[in-house]
């Protein structure tokens, strides 16, 4: 994260304006990680602590979750050094406050990527530790038998990286091609297409269906969904 104006992330929180937050940082009423910071230039990232008024920045606007059904071809990332296009960039129609994402998705892949406006709550999510269920829909060439994916229950390591307990149920066969589900604990980079491709085949299609207790449901492709405020504390406590 190469941050962003202290201004510009106080006015997209939805707290005021951006002519609002850089009077108010001039005024000394903003804090950043216990100092008080007076230039509305000033750059801060996801992990600044940010206070107006006394008051945490995520805090005074409560924490929200969205549901995004991320396109393929859009970089999770704020800027890609490549110049491809962005799911900020895609995002903006939306008029979202500052968003961090939970973990991420490949460019190519599809599907429910979850979006917070609070850095501590997207730490959290990604804990290996909270070991939700990540599952996916996927679509891979080559053939393979139910017994074979059934090895995965034990873990397996590629490469070097050794993943945990995998869940892969095969659906069904179409052409050259198979459709899987996948259902995995971790979040590890690429950690489908490196499982799978260990067994012989290679991912073409990867949609993630769901993200702990969130589901992507009949989302549109591109489309977002907030979560609830009431459902969001049932769900995380
Ligand atoms: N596994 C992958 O290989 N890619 C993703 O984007 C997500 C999980």
């Amino acid at each position: 994260d190469t941050g962003d104006r202290l201004a510009k992330v106080i006015a997209r929180s939805g707290l005021c304006s951006r002519r609002d937050a850089e009077a108010w940082i001039t005024a000394g009423r903003v804090v950043v990680n216990g100092k008080k910071v007076i230039t509305p230039a000033f750059n801060v990232t996801d992990r600044d602590t940010i206070l107006v008024d006394g008051a945490p920045l995520a805090a005074r606007q409560g924490t929200r979750v969205w549901l995004y059904h991320k396109p393929a071809g859009l970089v999770v990332t704020e800027k890609d050094p490549e110049g491809r296009p962005t799911i900020f960039e895609a995002l903006a129609e939306h008029g979202l406050p500052r968003v961090v994402t939970v973990g991420r998705l490949d460019i190519n892949t599809e599907g429910l990527l979850l979006l917070t406006n609070d850095g501590g709550l997207k730490r959290v999510l990604e804990l290996p530790a909270t070991g939700w269920l990540r599952r996916y829909r996927v679509r891979a060439h080559g053939s393979i038998t139910q017994a074979r994916l059934d090895t995965l229950k034990d873990g397996i390591e590629v490469e070097g990286v050794r993943y945990g307990p995998i869940e892969a149920t095969l659906e069904r066969e179409q052409g050259s091609n198979v459709w899987l589900v996948v259902a995995l604990r971790e979040g590890k980079n690429r950690e489908v297409k490196n499982v799978l491709g260990a067994l012989g085949l290679e991912v073409n299609r990867l949609i993630r269906v769901s993200y702990g207790p969130f589901q992507l449901n009949d989302i549109p492709v591109g489309g977002i969904e907030t979560v609830r405020a009431k459902v969001l504390r049932d769900q995380l406590g």
